[in-house]
């Protein structure tokens, strides 16, 4: 995929409520405004990299980039686990990410716990690929680091902004 790593930011805003965070899993979603500037060759699937929280820590993360039922399945959403216990929710806060590569396909499956399993299993093949030193090398990237200037700016703003970002890359 030509347009990994893909670098962008964005409020987190509420999800469908369909219950991620009682599977344990809970994920953080992007409103529009990121969803909408995913290069075209970004398809729905399961994604590793970086995430950090505001100007927080960077920690690893996998992301579900699916069709949003919102829209009758006519738009993606791209949905956030950072693989990391966080003490509260942080919704409204500025998530910013760099996806790194790609894990597989979205799939549906038979069962709750299957599903699990399978995220479980692409938590672990995010933790193992990201310490290759091509993948760990993108956690001390500058974007990470110019998140404390562009959480001052309102969320729409802040999305735009990281376009300029994210072109530098
Ligand atoms: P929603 O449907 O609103 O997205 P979820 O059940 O998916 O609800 O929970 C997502 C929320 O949980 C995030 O917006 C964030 O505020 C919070 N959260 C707490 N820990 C994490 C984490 N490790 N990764 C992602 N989100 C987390
Ligand atoms: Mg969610």
């Amino acid at each position: 995929m030509k347009s990994l790593p893909f670098f962008c930011r964005g409020e987190v805003i509420r999800g469908f409520g369909r219950g991620s965070k009682e599977l344990g899993i809970p994920t953080a979603n992007f409103p529009d405004s990121v969803v909408d500037n995913l290069p075209p060759d970004i398809g729905t699937g399961i994604y590793f990299g970086w995430a950090c929280v505001g100007n927080g820590d960077v920690y690893k993360m996998v992301m579900s980039i699916g069709w949003n039922p919102y829209y009758k399945n006519t738009k993606k959403s791209m949905e956030t686990h950072v693989i990391h216990k966080f003490k509260e929710d942080f919704y409204g806060e500025i998530l910013s990410v760099v996806m790194v590569g790609y894990i597989r396909p979205e799939t549906t499956f038979d069962s709750l716990e299957a599903l699990i399993a399978a995220i479980n299993n692409d938590i672990e093949e995010a933790k193992v690929k990201l310490e290759l030193p091509e993948h760990h090398k993108l956690k001390d990237d500058n974007f990470f680091t110019s998140t404390a200037s562009s959480s001052s700016v309102s969320p729409t703003a802040t999305a735009s902004t990281s376009q300029t970002i994210m072109n530098g890359h």
